[in-house]
Order: structure tokens, then C-alpha cells, then sequence
């Protein structure tokens, strides 16, 4: 393991022949590992393909299944997909309103998993000096611009939950 900084590498090796070992006492993790296609190291910097169909006639994906933000913000996003789906549900039969939660979720969400990209590629980025700088300004930029910045995710007025009768 390394010190303050270490980020594994995501395209590391794994030693399956340890895990295996390890969790011999395991039936499900046992299963899982003899079935992973292609695993990787556990690190935190690592970003799941985008799902770009997220519904057919008769099914959805929501929330994570349909994208993980790795943002600090997937449950608010997994909650807001519930309300406009619903609300969509109450106006609109299936599969239409399947169809109009995909277009009504698309654009906030993409803007979503932007910022979680960019938000990674800094920290990947960044040297101390840089981290210093970075830091430097953004406690500047927090007091003056942030409202402005984040108002998109922040302020979003998603609707009410449809009521039934
Ligand atoms: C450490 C950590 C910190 C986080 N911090 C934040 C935060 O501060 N703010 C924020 O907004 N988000 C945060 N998130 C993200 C947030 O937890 C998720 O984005 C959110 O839970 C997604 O909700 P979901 O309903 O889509 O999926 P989940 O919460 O994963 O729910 C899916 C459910 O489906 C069940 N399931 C899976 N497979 C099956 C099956 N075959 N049959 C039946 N059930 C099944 C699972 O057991 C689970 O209960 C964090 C996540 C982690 C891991």
C-alpha cells in the first residue's frame, strides 16, 4: 500500500489466485470472482461505461443502474429520476411516458456526469503546486461565484410527486 496520494492502478493485475484464497470461507464471493469477465484492482477511479438506452417498451432504468455519477450526488439524481418518472407515468401511458422520462432526464443528467468527469480529471491532474493553486482559488471562487456555478444542481426545482386520487 502506499502513503498519502497512492491511487492504485485500475489497469493493474489482479491476483485472483489471492482472492480466491481469501475468500475460500465464501460462496457468493467465491461465484463472483469465478465469473468476472475482466476484474480489476478495487480503486475508486474507476468509471463505468455509459448506459446510452435506458429504456425499451415496457422497461426502465433508473438511478444508478441507468448512470452512476460517482459525484457525490447519485442519490439525489436516482431521487429525482423517481419523481419525473412518476410524473410522467401519471400523464402519459407506457410506453410513451418512457420515452418522455428519457428525453425530460437526458440533458440534466449528462450535465451531471460532465461535471463528475471533470471534477475527476482535476484531481487526476493535479501537483501539490497545482492542488495549492487550485485550493487557493477555489476558496476564492466558493465565496464569489459559487451560487452562480453549482445553481444548475442546486436550485433545480424537479416538480411534485403526482398525486393519485
Ligand atoms: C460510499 C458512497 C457514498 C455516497 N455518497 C453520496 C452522497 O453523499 N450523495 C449522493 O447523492 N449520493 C451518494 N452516493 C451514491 C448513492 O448511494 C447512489 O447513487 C444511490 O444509492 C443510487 O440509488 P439507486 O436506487 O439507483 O441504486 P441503489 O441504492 O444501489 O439501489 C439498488 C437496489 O437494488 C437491489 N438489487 C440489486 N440487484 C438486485 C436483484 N437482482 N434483485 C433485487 N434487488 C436487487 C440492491 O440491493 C439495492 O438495494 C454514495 C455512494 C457510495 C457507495
Amino acid at each position: 500500500m502506499g502513503g498519502a496520494g497512492h491511487r492504485p492502478d485500475p489497469d493493474a493485475p489482479l491476483d485472483l489466485a489471492m482472492l480466491r484464497d481469501r475468500y475460500r470461507h465464501e460462496e457468493q464471493a467465491l461465484a463472483v470472482l469465478e465469473h468476472a469477465t475482466d476484474p480489476r484492482p478495487p480503486t475508486r477511479d474507476h468509471v463505468l461505461a455509459l448506459v446510452p438506452i435506458w429504456h425499451d417498451d415496457r422497461t426502465v432504468l433508473i438511478g444508478d443502474a441507468a448512470h452512476p455519477v460517482g459525484a457525490g450526488q447519485g442519490a439525489s439524481m436516482a431521487i429525482e429520476d423517481a419523481i419525473v418518472l412518476a410524473q410522467r407515468l401519471a400523464t402519459d401511458p407506457v410506453p410513451a411516458a418512457l420515452a418522455a422520462y428519457d428525453e425530460a432526464r437526458r440533458p440534466r443528467v449528462n450535465r451531471m456526469l460532465k461535471a463528475g468527469a471533470d471534477n475527476r480529471a482535476r484531481k487526476k491532474a493535479a501537483n501539490p503546486v497545482r492542488r495549492r493553486l487550485t485550493d487557493t482559488v477555489m476558496s476564492f471562487g466558493l465565496k464569489h461565484f459559487y451560487d452562480k456555478a453549482t445553481g444548475w444542481l442546486y436550485n433545480y426545482d424537479v416538480g411534485e410527486l403526482p398525486v393519485t386520487a
